[in-house]
């Protein structure tokens, strides 16, 4: 009988499998799993609520036994985290090809899907989870990095230096608000209920300083500003009371924005009940409970709302404050954008998005090399500059050493063909594996967020993602996955994870140039057949053939 152990994967170039096509899917399995890495690793759960590396500890010994014995020419399946077969191929096809959560349009519901779990017939496998590229917190910095860079470049110069962000929720993924925006150089006051929240961002390094004064807060923040100093301060209070006294104080706030758990009224704490009391009064009357959290809402998104009015750059984070406000009575709660349209979407056009590597050696100098590498590749980049050098100093690797930093179309494929260089010569002392998130430009269809609002009104339209994993699959990646429900739940997206393993041979060399470039091209594709005028720029200047355009 296998069980719960504590997993890890090997270091440096001792190989358990053939080769190291087989072994770069072997060590990142076995990754997802590292208790620095996973939040459930007794329960194969990596991150986000339940997303799982395998469906049991039964199948997770029965993949590793056959990763270690596949051959060069041989393909392994695996249906929602369980390895179902082993079949010739060929040496430029996938090592491994992965099926995850997917479910039939009618019968896509939490309940049929919690009903054929419990039966043992499926996992939930979240984006990175079930496809074996998750790497900590650095994804979820980078990608807060990545917004407020944006809003930077949208709205204020390109630096948020002498700019006032006012933000709630400093949680497990709101926690990287306050880092992330004064790595863009800004002034943040985040505020959350729960002072443990933001006590422990102080003691990580994410925030820098906390109060529970709001006239301190805002005289630190405010000289802050005016210095042009970045700066990060948390304030213990509800943001639905902040929020507003900050509105009636016209405190000068350029930029309003939040990440309390609105997404479940039961994790947004109302008005006039304290922390202590949350747990025993949620659970008790969940009812009432609802209703007053989204009575607060409300409040909070007319604050924002009224920011906006007043000159503020305000979004919705992608927690579902609006939808809730409204629920809670306020009608105006849709009158500022999701974060995607707003800011990401230009990016998604250029096919940018979350590009990533992990070092298999396990060795941080390696990485160390490749942040070198993509400096001197990308010199005249300012805002990769600042993130690949801040990173360097400030993140630290949870599990194998890896590095993200958004990358476009024809510009992944120069990142990837100068590692495997690297690999060849000897500068990094092994392999790497290089893949990405799946919330990418080209490969999910998700209409509550990366999707929301397409200019042609596509946002449901599922055959992208599943053209961009065949793409893949014909290109020469190492390991391809499609799976449903990740990021926003069943029922609500389709998407799709490539990783190649760059090992330093000519034949990977030859499947780089292909699949780094062919996959952030199903994004342009994408964007160009959504209208995106940037997106058929970028196809005519960077040569992606679309048919439709000739
Ligand atoms: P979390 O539960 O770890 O943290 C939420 C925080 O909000 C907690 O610290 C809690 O104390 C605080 N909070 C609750 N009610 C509050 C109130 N009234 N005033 C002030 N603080 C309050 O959640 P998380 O993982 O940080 O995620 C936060 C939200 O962001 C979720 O809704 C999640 O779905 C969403 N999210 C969106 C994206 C995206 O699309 N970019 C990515 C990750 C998370």
């Amino acid at each position: 009988m296998s069980g719960p152990r504590t997993v890890r994967a090997a270091r440096g170039t001792t190989l358990s499998a053939k080769s190291w096509q087989t072994e770069g899917p072997l060590r990142m399995l076995m990754n997802n799993l590292d208790p620095e890495v996973a939040e459930h690793p007794d329960e194969l759960v990596v991150y986000g609520g339940t997303g799982k590396a395998a469906r049991s500890w039964e199948a997770y010994d029965a993949i590793v036994r056959t990763l270690e014995t596949l051959e060069a020419d041989e393909t392994l399946l695996v249906q929602s985290g369980k390895p179902v077969g082993v079949f010739r191929t060929h040496e430029w096809a996938p090592r491994v090809l992965i099926a995850n959560s997917n479910l039939v349009g009618d019968w896509a519901t939490w309940p049929e899907f919690r009903r054929l779990e419990a039966l043992g017939l499926t996992m939930y496998g979240q984006m990175t989870a079930g496809s074996w590229i998750y790497i900590g917190t650095q994804g979820i910095l980078q990608g807060t990095f990545e917004t407020f860079g944006a809003v930077a470049a949208k709205r204020f110069g390109g630096t948020l230096a002498g700019t006032l962000t006012l933000t709630g929720g400093c949680g497990g993924m709101g926690g990287a608000q306050p880092l992330a925006v004064t790595m863009n150089d800004g002034v943040v006051l985040i505020v959350d209920v729960d002072a443990s929240r933001l006590e422990r961002r102080v003691a990580k390094g994410y925030l820098d300083e906390m109060t529970a004064d709001i006239d301190d807060a805002i005289a630190r923040v405010l000289a802050a500003k005016a210095e042009r100093r970045p700066l990060s301060v948390g304030l213990v209070g509800n943001a639905a009371s902040v929020f507003a006294e900050l509105l009636e104080r016209t405190v000068p706030i350029d930029i309003v924005t939040d990440q309390t758990s609105a997404h479940d009224p039961l994790a947004y704490l109302p008005e006039g009940v304290t922390v202590d009391e949350w747990r025993e009064l949620a659970a008790s009357d969940p009812e009432s409970f609802t209703t007053r959290a989204r009575a607060s809402m409300a409040k909070q998104v007319q604050a924002m709302v009224e920011f906006q009015d007043a000159g503020a750059e305000v979004f919705d984070y992608g927690n579902s404050i609006r939808a809730e406000a409204e629920l809670g009575g306020y009608d105006r709660a849709f009158a500022f954008p999701g974060f995607v349209p707003a800011y990401i979407r230009p990016l998604f056009a250029e096919g940018k998005g979350p590009f990533r590597w992990a070092a298999l050696s396990g060795d941080p100098a390696d990485i160390a090399a490749t942040d070198k590498a993509i400096l001197e590749l990308f010199p005249e980049d300012e805002h990769l500059r600042r993130w690949i050098t801040q990173a360097g100093e400030k993140v630290h690797f949870e599990g194998l050493p890896a590095r993200i930093c958004w990358l476009g179309y024809k510009e992944r494929h120069l990142a990837g063909l100068k590692f495997n260089e690297m690999v060849a010569s000897g500068e990094l002392s092994a392999p790497l594996v290089i893949g990405r998130d799946h919330l990418d430009s080209g490969s999910v269809a998700s209409p509550y967020r990366e999707t929301e609002s397409m200019a042609d009104g596509s946002d449901a339209i599922a055959d992208w993602p599943l053209l961009n994993a065949l793409l893949n699959t014909a290109s020469g990646a190492t390991w391809v996955s499609i799976h449903h429900g990740g990021g926003v739940g069943i029922g609500r997206s389709i998407h799709a994870g490539q990783v190649i393993v760059a090992d330093g041979t000519a034949l990977a060399a030859e499947k780089i140039a292909r699949v780094l470039v062919n996959d952030p091209g199903t994004g342009v594709m994408r964007h160009v057949d959504a209208g995106y005028p940037r997106a058929v720029e970028v196809a005519q200047e960077r040569g992606l053939r679309v048919p439709m355009l000739e």
